[in-house]
């Protein structure tokens, strides 16, 4: 069932808001994969009275009337604590909600948990989550991804259709491949970001989990919209359409396998990126190999630009503005020092000790600069490379999740997988994780230019249709 079905249920009386509230709930207490962090029954509860109030008064109801919805635990919502999966804001709870959650509580959805994720969306396992990691529910000896991990269970297992997630480097579209649901990651200002905790301004972006296009196009019409009070989002509204979308003459570019990017990419998520080329090859596209002159460097490029704006941006979590106070010190410098130590994990702390460095003044900010040098150099790479070709369509990730239990002294080995993510992000351009076949397998990423939206989605979408 879609979301347009289901609603329609609710909206018929067929089905009861309340009941099936109820149910999820249930989902979601059962979850044995470690997915959520918070619920609010009562909340929950009282809001689907609510609608159904609404329904009986003959009121006008919204598209996502009774709708449950998982949210990724960075995206405020006043009625549930938000801890950005850190012990820094175990305690928090916001005063407002996001921009994208009142868009969604606008069309009458049920906000119905907060999901697990990487602390402050930093990693791509859940490894660094205060709260433990994310078990896969489609082989729970494996990682569910990261950063959104819970959301990707919660979608991928059905407690929910549709899930919230941010996606700075490929934290949805990493976790979709590893569940095998899609994960599609705007143009960046689509989504509004107030509300939603930053790691990276710049790269950061609300993005959608789903398991079919109809549902994404209608949460993305939604959850996208112009904001006031996010100077960075778009103007004027977006509108998502439906069109068919014809590969027949398209020019699709892909990886050469004599790359070297190419040779870093597990066997078997190459097999499937050969499989879903075959594909488009047999509904028509001219496939073309394009060659990453920048683009291979996209990961030291993220990190630097990346480790920089969190410095900047975990700064207010200091123990008196936000976040954890300790207990014991002796003056206000150790009361600083003690909280961000206390509070923040050692991935984080890595990143806020680089992105300082990448800052230092008496460097004059030299790796800084470089990296946004070669930033511009990537997002002119992909914009020539738009130009020539329709779409690009890369793995989304160069490996399968690893298992839970893999030893991972190497802190940048995590960053390895998301090579083909990142400069979708550093470009601010769209993308979308889409499946291959059934099961843990590879997924292929459609890459389309800034505001493209409509284009990789009804792609994605003739794909899908081809693969049944
Ligand atoms: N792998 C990326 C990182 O660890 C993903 C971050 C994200 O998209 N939030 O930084």
């Amino acid at each position: 069932m879609n979301i347009e079905e289901l609603v329609n249920k609710f909206k018929s009386g067929e089905i009861s808001v309340i009941e099936y509230t109820k149910e999820t709930l249930a989902k979601i207490k059962a979850n044995e994969y470690n997915a959520y962090i918070s619920y609010n029954e009562e909340d929950s509860i009282k809001r689907a009275e609510f609608l159904e109030e609404k329904l009986k008064n003959g009121e006008k109801l919204g598209k996502l009337f009774g709708l449950p919805i998982s949210v990724k635990d960075n995206i405020s919502y006043k009625n549930m604590r938000m801890t950005c999966a850190s012990k820094m804001l175990e305690d928090f709870t916001p005063v407002y909600n996001a921009t994208v959650v009142e868009n969604l509580l606008n069309e009458d959805a049920i906000i119905i948990a907060k999901t697990n994720m990487d602390e402050f969306a930093m990693g791509s396992s859940s490894r660094t989550s205060y709260f433990g990691v994310v078990k896969n529910n489609l082989d729970t000896e494996r990682i569910a991804g990261g950063s959104s991990s819970g959301s990707a269970v919660s979608v991928s297992n059905g407690d929910v259709l549709v899930s919230l997630g941010t996606d700075t480097g490929g934290s949805v579209r990493g976790p979709a491949s590893y569940t095998n649901i899609l994960g599609y990651k705007p143009t960046y200002s689509l989504m509004s970001r107030y509300g939603v905790v930053s790691m990276a301004n710049t790269l950061d972006q609300v993005s959608i989990f789903a398991k079919n296009i109809e549902d994404m196009k209608l949460l993305a019409s939604i959850t996208s919209s112009t904001d006031s009070k996010d100077m960075t989002s778009i103007l004027e509204n977006y509108e998502f359409k439906n069109e068919d979308y014809d590969f027949a003459g398209k020019k699709i570019g892909v990886i050469s396998t004599d790359a070297d990017i190419y040779k870093g990419i597990e066997d078997i998520v190459k097999e499937d990126y050969k499989l879903a080329i075959e594909r488009l090859e047999k509904l028509g596209a001219e496939i073309h190999t394009v060659d990453f002159k920048y683009a291979k460097f996209a990961n030291p490029v993220y990190n630097v630009v990346m480790s920089s704006e969190v410095s900047s941006n975990m700064s207010r979590f200091d123990g008196i503005r936000f976040g954890h106070q300790t207990e014991n010190y002796d003056n206000l410098n150790y009361l600083f020092i003690k909280s961000r130590s206390e509070g923040f994990g050692e991935e984080v702390q890595r990143r806020i000790a680089l992105g300082t460095m990448y800052l230092s003044a008496s460097d004059n900010q030299r790796v800084y600069k470089k990296g946004l040098q070669l930033r511009t150099l990537i997002k002119k790479e992909l914009e020539s490379l738009l130009e020539e070709y329709d779409l690009i369509i890369t793995p989304t990730t160069t490996n399968l999740p690893t298992k839970i239990t893999e030893n991972n002294d190497n802190p940048l080995s995590d960053f390895k997988a998301d090579g083909f993510n990142v400069i979708v992000n550093l470009a601010g351009m769209c993308g979308i994780s889409v499946p291959v076949r059934d099961g843990i397998s590879g997924s292929v990423q459609f890459i389309g230019n800034r505001f493209d939206d409509n284009k990789i989605l009804n792609a994605a979408q003739r794909f899908i249709k081809e693969a049944k």
